[in-house]
Order: C-alpha cells, then structure tokens, then sequence
C-alpha cells in the first residue's frame, strides 16, 4: 500500500525519495526469493550475499571515481557524517585539533563537531548574501592548527553548491584533511572524488532513490580514522555490525544508475517552476538564485506569509513540500542557513522548500504553481502572516 495518494505532488525530495523502480525491482527480488545471509559467513549463502555487498561496493566506487577499497557502508549519512569527524579527530595525534566547518553544515556535522571540538576548538566560515560560501573567510580560518575542514557539496535548503575544490586547495596547503558531506548532491550533479580532491566523501540512501538506513563514506587510502563502532571488524574494521545487506544492495542499485547517467539530472522542471512562480507573484524572492546549485532546489520565500500555514494549505491542494530543513528541531525556528546568508528572521519564517526529483513531472510543477498562487493569495488576505 503506498502512502502517497496518486493525487499528490510529492515536492520534499531533499527530505527523501522514492524508491527508483530498479531498486524496487532488486529489493522485492531478494524478500520474495528469501535471499538472506550473513556476509561473513563461509558457507554458500554468506558468500553469496558477500557477493551482493563486493557487486554495490564496486558500484558505490564506480559512481564516485574511486577504488571499492576506499568505500565502507554505514547506516545513512548521519553515522558516515559522525565517523568522519570523530574518526579522524580522534586518530590525530598531539594539538592542535582544531575542525573548520562551513555555516551551512547539516546538523549531523555541526552538532558533532561542537560535541567534539568544543566552542573553542572549531571555527565557521561564514555565508555570502548569495548563500555562497565565502572563500576569503576560508582562507583566514583554515590554518596550520587546522586538522580537518569539513564542507558540503550542496546545501539541503538552498541548492546551492560550495567551492569544495577550492576548499581542499586552500587546507592541503596548510597540511588538513577535507570532509565533504555530499548527500545532497549525489544523483543530482556528478561527483568524482579524484576531480574534487576531497579525502572522506559522505553519501545517503534514501536521499538518491536507494533505501533508508543506508548510506556510503568514501575515505582515501592512507586517511588514518578511528572506529566510531567497535566489534567484530566488518567494513575494514571501521564500521562493526553485520551489513545491512539488502540496503547496500539498493544503493548499489542507485549508483549503477547514477554511473550510467554520468551522475547528473536536469533542471528543466526546476527552472520552469521557478520561472512560473515568479511571474505569477513577482515579490518572492528564490534563495540562491545567483549561485550554482543543484537542479532540484528551490528555496523560495513568501514575504509576508507564514510558512507553516503555507505548508498547510498547500498539503490541503495535494502539494507537499518542506519549511527550511526538514530536519530542524522546530518548525517555527528560523532557518540557521537562510539567517547565515543575511535572510531576516521573518523572511526565513516565511520559506519554503520545493525539492524535485528525476521522478518529478512537469505537470507537477504547473500544479504546484497554481497551488502557490492561490495559497499565498489565501493568506495574505487572512490575518496570519509574518511581520
Ligand atoms: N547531510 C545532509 C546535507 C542532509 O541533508 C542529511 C539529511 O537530511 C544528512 C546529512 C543526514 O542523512 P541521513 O538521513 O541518511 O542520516
């Protein structure tokens, strides 16, 4: 039984995805069939599902330019985020230790970084009014007491796509690792970790059509890391815990077709929405307009108009989409990012995030157009708005 309603635009596709009819296919193949194992086990059905884990690692590698040596699969980009800030913060030896991260990290990463460095011990590089990061900060922030900077490639909320190549320039000189959490990227623009010279690469399942609680970190060879999960030494003794095979397998699934789409998907939905929009109520304004984003995000803010009664009205015309991040603690919070990138605090209570995926279709980018204009038609004429 789906839970979505044929009727229903899904538009929170950075929240999470469908799952792509191949991963589907494979996923109902191995519970139909009764294809189980444990990978460590010798006999004939733990080497088969080993093969299934070898047959998405390579898969995994592919899509990212990399060895299947340099690919381990954690729970999702969460614990991928987690091992690599505290695996290796903690492998470093002697002081200094200090984590530079962008202002516009996931939670998953600042959070972990102030567990782990402490006020003092990690530095923010700031936003342009762009949403941009903003490379002249960078390069006063990272310095030889740095250990390591993380960076995402795309931001959950805006789109828009940091200068991860510049970043890794800029560290290396002084002698720190480079972190990129690309769960937002991946699927949506090509990655090559080779090309954007990072050292650890984090990526979701759930987030690219695969399913959830699954998800990939790339580590070069030679980056030292410290287990967050100790036991008995599967995914290089780096990630203990039998593998959650059947999810690693959709990932696999996900990463052949992301390899034979060159990594990428259009903006032609996107743009037609955001161009729709913006005819029809000229004062919205579109987050990160200016800046190279991804294909699927558009950040748009309805001034004036609550975004959670936006939200509302718009799931009442079929139309789901998000406030901000959907992982924020509280919807009526002002978006961290937005607020970093010079957005007021009432522009950012009134912003809503429309997230395509390549399952997306055009008629419902037209739906969602016309369910905009009539909500924010509703509401501004009604009492409840912002500021
Ligand atoms: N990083 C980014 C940029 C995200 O958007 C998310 C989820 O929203 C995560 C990490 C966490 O990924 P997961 O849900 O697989 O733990």
């Amino acid at each position: 039984m789906s839970t979505k309603s044929p009727a229903v635009i899904y538009l929170d596709n950075n929240a999470t995805t469908e799952l792509s009819h191949d991963v589907a296919g494979v996923v109902m193949d191995m519970v139909l069939h009764n294809i189980y194992g444990n990978p460590s086990s010798s006999h004939e059905m733990g080497t088969k599902i080993r093969t299934v884990v070898d047959a998405a690692r390579y898969g995994v590698a592919q899509s990212l330019g990399c060895s299947s040596e340099e690919v381990l699969f954690t729970s999702g980009g969460t614990e991928a985020n987690n091992l690599a800030l505290r695996g290796v913060y903690d492998a470093h030896t002697g002081p200094p230790n200090e984590i530079v991260v962008s202002a516009a990290e996931h939670s998953s990463v600042i959070n972990t970084v102030e567990a782990l460095a402490g006020e003092e011990g990690h530095r923010i590089i700031p936003l342009l009014p762009t949403g941009e990061l903003d490379l002249e900060w960078a390069e006063r922030l990272i310095t030889e007491d740095t250990t390591l900077v993380s960076v995402m490639l795309a931001n959950n909320e805006t789109g828009v796509i940091f200068p991860v190549k510049e970043i890794v320039k800029l560290a290396h000189k002084r002698g720190a690792l480079v972190h990129c959490d690309a769960v937002q990227a991946y699927g949506k623009i090509s990655i090559n970790v080779t090309e954007l010279g990072v050292d650890l690469l984090t990526l979701s399942g759930h987030k690219a059509h695969a399913l959830p609680g699954v998800g990939a970190i790339f580590i070069r060879k030679g980056v030292q890391v410290r287990p967050c999960i100790t036991g008995g030494g599967q995914e290089f003794a780096l990630r203990s815990g039998t593998e959650n095979y059947i999810g690693i397998a959709s990932l696999g699934t996900v990463a052949n077709e992301i390899t034979r789409r060159n990594g990428g998907m259009e903006s032609g939905l996107r743009d037609a929405f955001e161009m729709g929009i913006s005819k029809r109520i000229p004062d919205i304004v579109i987050n990160g307009r200016e800046a190279l984003r991804v294909p699927n995000t558009s950040s748009v803010t309805f001034k004036g108009v609550h975004a959670m009664s936006m939200l509302t009205a718009l799931s009442e015309r079929g139309v789901l989409a998000s406030a901000g991040s959907a992982c924020s603690s509280g919807p009526t919070k002002p978006s961290r990012v937005l607020l970093a990138s010079g957005c007021s605090v009432d522009d950012s209570l009134s912003t809503i995030r429309f997230s395509f995926s390549r399952m997306s279709k055009l008629m419902d980018a037209a739906r969602a157009i016309e369910a905009c204009v009539s909500c924010a038609e509703t509401l501004r004429q009604g009492t409840d708005s912002v500021g």
